[in-house]
């Protein structure tokens, strides 16, 4: 397959982390990959995801916006369509969508509960859904989704947010079986703390305390992520599958 004809959907990529996977998927040119057009999907911010469309879109790029709660397996196939037939296929899904809603477990609300694992899990099963078919009948497919460190060793005070993130990695080892012969590999990205909207409302002496914890002594920034999530979708990535790279300046090791 003609790399630069390689079509992607990016979940949450109007800010932060999927923003940025945007733009590498966009502009990845090593290795011999030219990923050339891209479907994101945002919830709520109109102006952002214009600004993208404007700021990354090129003569040689299609980069789309398309609305819609990642929530809801209609939307996600509704989406999921429209996308293919703009782009003329599907060779990349990104799941990257994700909220937060803290609390320690004795006042976490009903609500709480249900609206992290519906965004960060369920959307995962939504999008995942939709594009499969067409990554199996093609023989060919690359699926990457954002899990979280917290997903791996826990989280005071987030036991909804790790519950789904421990449950993406779950989810993608067990498709990563289903899916393997066909040549479709699904895999994770787990980010230590991000520099992000998502991590924006910590005060000064909270990074301080996590910086202390990070043998590498400094939060990520969001092209940490995005660039690994582009080498997995690389030709240099064809025989890794199922496997969770943790890209966190250490704190897992
Ligand atoms: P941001 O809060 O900066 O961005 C979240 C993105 O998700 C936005 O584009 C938002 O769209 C989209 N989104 C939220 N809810 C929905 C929904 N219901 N349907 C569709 N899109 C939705 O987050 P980050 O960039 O920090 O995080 C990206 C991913 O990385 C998440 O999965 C997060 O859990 C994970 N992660 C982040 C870490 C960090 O430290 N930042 C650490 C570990 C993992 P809109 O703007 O339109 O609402």
């Amino acid at each position: 397959m003609q790399s630069k004809n390689k079509r992607a959907i990016v979940t949450g990529g109007t800010r932060g982390i999927g923003k940025a996977i945007v733009k590498e998927l966009a502009s990845k040119s090593c290795c011999g990959v030219l990923f050339s057009d891209v479907a994101f999907i945002y919830n709520s911010c109109d102006e952002c995801a214009a600004e993208i469309e404007r700021e990354v879109g090129s003569l040689d790029t299609k980069i789309i916006g398309f609305k819609a709660d990642a929530t809801s397996l209609e939307e996600a196939q509704r989406t999921v369509d429209a996308a293919i037939e703009k782009l003329g296929g599907v060779d990349i899904l990104v799941n990257n969508a994700g909220i937060t809603r803290d609390n320690l477990l004795l006042r976490m609300s009903e609500k709480e509960w249900d609206d992290v694992i519906n965004v960060n899990l369920k959307s995962v099963f939504n999008y995942t859904k939709a594009v499969l078919k067409h990554m199996v009948n093609q023989r060919y497919g690359r699926i990457v989704n954002i899990a979280s460190v917290v997903g791996l060793i826990g989280n005071a005070g987030q036991a909804n947010y790790a519950a789904s993130k421990s449950g993406i990695i779950g989810f993608s080892k067990s498709i990563a079986r289903e899916v393997a012969s066909r040549n479709v590999t699904v895999n994770c990205v787990a980010p230590g703390f991000i520099e992000t909207d998502m991590t924006k409302s910590l005060n000064e002496k909270q990074r301080e305390l996590l910086s202390q914890n990070i043998p590498m002594k400094r939060m990520g920034k969001p092209e940490d992520i995005a660039r690994v999530v582009g080498f997995l979708c690389s030709p240099d990535a064809d025989y890794i599958t199922g496997q969770v790279i943790a890209v966190d300046g250490g704190m897992t090791m």
